[in-house]
């Protein structure tokens, strides 16, 4: 459950989040689209506070995000805190990340066993498990340069969910991939959709983000310019500015 509370955010002088609330309930998917530069991404990252923010809050399960309340202040939590509260937030962005020198298997494992100190041998067959449910059974042993994007972006994903985190974010995960690797990559996040597990994506494919959502965010200028289900703001939207988004990106 993500509860994302009037939230704020300037670069320099200028403000690119200007007050964006957003609330996901458990197993919910949101799908946020908008224009280059509306502050999409800047949303996502405040999310596992890769961002901080100026001004408003967001709490994941009733947990306040990078901060604890001490007398009546907020306090920024110390770096180790906030490492640990990232491993309740996966997220997988455009270009992968993943480690280059580590086989598929170890990428998936690495971050339960280092951060979660996990037993390694229950992380290993947890680690195939995962890498199954991706579709890259027989691929555990084979080194990032040896996979294609789309199975790159596989593992990117199997690895988020190592964590068993509380809430999945994906920023344009279809992106960087060739037209003919999309499906792929879309297909198991349409998987997690149905699943049960809460997620937040950002993306411009748009029959994707109509089946899976159940609520669309259309962003602009740092603002939620309107939300609702893919029905109500694909077919019917209200507000002239997604109104024209739309037209030139369908
Ligand atoms: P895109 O669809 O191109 O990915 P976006 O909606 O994700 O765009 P953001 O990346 O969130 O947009 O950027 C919002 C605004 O904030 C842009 O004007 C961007 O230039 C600015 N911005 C983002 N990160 C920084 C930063 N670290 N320093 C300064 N400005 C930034
Ligand atoms: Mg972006």
């Amino acid at each position: 459950h993500v509860e994302i509370t009037n939230v704020r955010k300037s670069f320099g002088g200028t403000e690119v989040l200007k007050g964006v609330s957003l609330t996901v309930p458990p197993g919910g998917v949101a799908v946020i689209v908008g224009p280059s530069g509306s502050g999409k991404s800047t949303l996502l990252r405040t999310i596992n506070h890769l961002e901080k923010v100026d001004g408003g809050y967001i709490t994941i399960d009733g947990q306040l995000v990078g901060y604890q309340v001490r007398g009546n202040k907020l306090h920024e939590l110390r770096e180790k805190d906030i490492l640990k509260q990232r491993t309740d937030i996966g997220m997988v962005f455009q270009n992968f990340n993943l480690f280059p020198h580590l086989t598929a298997l170890e990428n998936v494992t690495e971050a339960p066993v280092v951060a979660l100190h996990r037993n390694k041998a229950e992380a290993r067959k947890r680690g195939l498990e995962l890498l199954d449910r991706v579709g890259l059974k027989g691929r555990a042993d084979a080194y990032p340069r040896q996979l294609s994007g789309g199975q790159q972006q596989r593992v990117a994903i199997a690895r988020a969910l190592a964590l068993d985190p509380k809430i999945l974010l994906f920023d344009e995960p279809t992106s960087a991939l060739d037209p003919e690797l999309v499906n792929e990559v879309l297909d198991v996040i349409r998987e997690l959709a149905t699943s049960g597990t809460t997620l937040i994506i950002v993306t411009h494919e748009m029959g994707f983000a109509r089946d899976v959502a159940d609520t669309v965010v259309f962003m602009d200028q740092g603002q939620i310019v309107e939300q609702g289900s893919p029905q109500e703001i694909f077919a019917n939207p209200r507000e002239p500015r997604t109104r024209s988004f739309f037209s030139k990106v369908i």
